[in-house]
């Protein structure tokens, strides 16, 4: 599909007038869009829940915005905790699903009232030892069967490969100890394909899920209240991408529902996702300027953003698509490479793309930048990172981060007397 910013360069270069580029602007329409739409697809489950995943874009406010639209939290850290409940999100509208789990973690989220989601078998007694044997009344397990995981075109995720989950046989023994510790509702939790670009993803996991719910209930006779389908609806990073068809996906899981879980007599058991990128990739954009043009053996385009600032392109040679503002009709007869001043050779957010004919001083809209950008930021070369904004719904534009300062950069040479200067640069 023809991929368009969601602002015109008019209004862009009015809002550069007020904050230096690169920033990060996100659309809040487009944000509620589609936490409504998502809840629209699953409102034939009562209990369904979205668990925003706080890491793809850890900023109060668009998680205050998503939780306007019911949206809970999904948090892996304790400092993604704090970030929830600053937002008033507490309770059984956090999950956690973390790994590698350090104690204090366990208790911050008990403390929370959060759900929490045990990624290995060993951590149930992690759990226990955090928490003094008070096991909270509802646990999840996070499961991995291994293998490939394959969708109707093929194979779409390497669960054998991944660190994540315990094997099923595990899964077994996890629920029996936690119902020897006094646990009475069970979860199950798995994430096992990621930005995928098919709409029989989550049906076939969800099927798979339910297919284990039943199980379980049946060798142990837990009760299973919760079905976590987690992350990795795609989004379509390229024009040709399909874009993901969320109604048909939720009808797909209803599906799956009525034919395992209804038919098992397990029609009361919630569905709940934690979805990242697709909440918020197309809702947010790296808006950056053209500082310098270079040609050698290819004709490069400077930006005034770095791969520090978005870090996809450099790490997954992952695409992003470009708009040279207000040149979104014109031909696309050039081919540049679009790079960032890290002395990193990696430090590309373009190779070869087709673009109108661009000059110092052009507006660049990185698109699909609202999921995963931001968060993964960096300081590598002393990069600081940028400001974030927000389009509101009534046009006003609102900045919710500032950008780093040096100061920032060197706020933990605060306490060392010899540098402590340069905490204050
Ligand atoms: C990263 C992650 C998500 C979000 O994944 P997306 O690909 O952004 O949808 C959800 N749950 C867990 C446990 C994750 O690690």
């Amino acid at each position: 599909m023809d991929k368009r910013p969601f602002i015109n360069k008019e209004k862009l270069e009015a809002v550069c007038a007020e904050h230096p580029t690169p920033f990060y602007l996100y659309d809040e329409a487009e944000i509620r869009r589609r936490a409504r739409a998502l809840n629209q697809a699953f409102s034939w489950n009562p209990g369904f829940k979205e668990y925003f995943a706080v890491k793809a874009t850890p900023n109060p406010w668009i998680v205050s915005i998503l939780a306007e639209e019911g949206c809970g939290c999904d948090c892996a850290t304790g400092t993604e905790l704090a970030l929830a409940e600053a937002c008033g999100v507490t309770g059984a509208d956090i999950m956690l699903s973390s790994n590698d789990t350090p104690d204090e973690d366990y208790r911050q989220a008990s403390g929370l009232g959060a759900i929490i989601n045990l990624d290995s078998l060993d951590m149930v007694g992690c759990l226990e030892r955090a928490l003094g044997g008070e096991l909270p009344k509802m646990v999840c397990c996070r499961v991995n069967p291994g293998g490939n995981f394959e969708a109707a075109n093929g194979i779409i995720g390497n669960p054998q490969d991944a660190k994540f989950g315990m094997t099923r046989e595990q899964l077994k023994e996890a629920f029996s100890r936690l119902v020897a510790l006094g646990v009475e509702d069970f979860g199950i939790h798995a994430f096992l394909a990621s930005n995928t670009q098919v709409d029989d993803y989550y049906p076939r996991l969800a099927r798979l899920l339910f297919e284990e719910a039943v199980r379980l209930r049946d060798k142990l006779g837990v009760h299973v209240g919760l079905i976590d389908l987690s992350g990795g609806i795609g989004v379509d990073y390229r024009p040709e991408d399909p874009a993901a068809d969320i109604a048909a996906i939720g009808e797909g899981v209803r599906q799956a529902y009525e034919d395992v879980l209804v038919a098992a007599g397990m029609g009361d058991v919630k569905i709940c996702s934690e979805l990242g990128r697709w909440m918020l990739a197309p809702a947010g954009a790296l808006v950056t300027r053209v500082i310098h043009e270079k040609v050698t053996y290819k004709d490069y385009l400077g930006v005034d953003a770095c791969a520090a600032n978005l870090m996809r392109p450099a790490i997954y040679d992952a695409y992003h698509h470009i708009t040279v503002m207000g040149k979104e009709d014109e031909p696309a007869p050039r081919v540049y490479n679009v790079v960032g001043r890290l002395c990193e050779n990696n430090d590309q957010f373009a190779h070869d793309r087709m673009l109108p004919e661009t000059t110092i001083g052009d507006l660049l809209f990185i698109h699909d930048a609202g999921a995963h950008g931001f968060s993964m930021g960096y300081n590598y070369n002393g990069s600081l990172r940028s400001a974030e904004l927000l389009l509101r719904e009534d046009g006003s534009v609102q900045r919710i981060r500032r950008a780093e300062t040096r100061a920032d950069y060197f706020a933990t040479f605060d306490d060392d007397p010899r540098f402590s200067s340069l905490a204050q640069k």
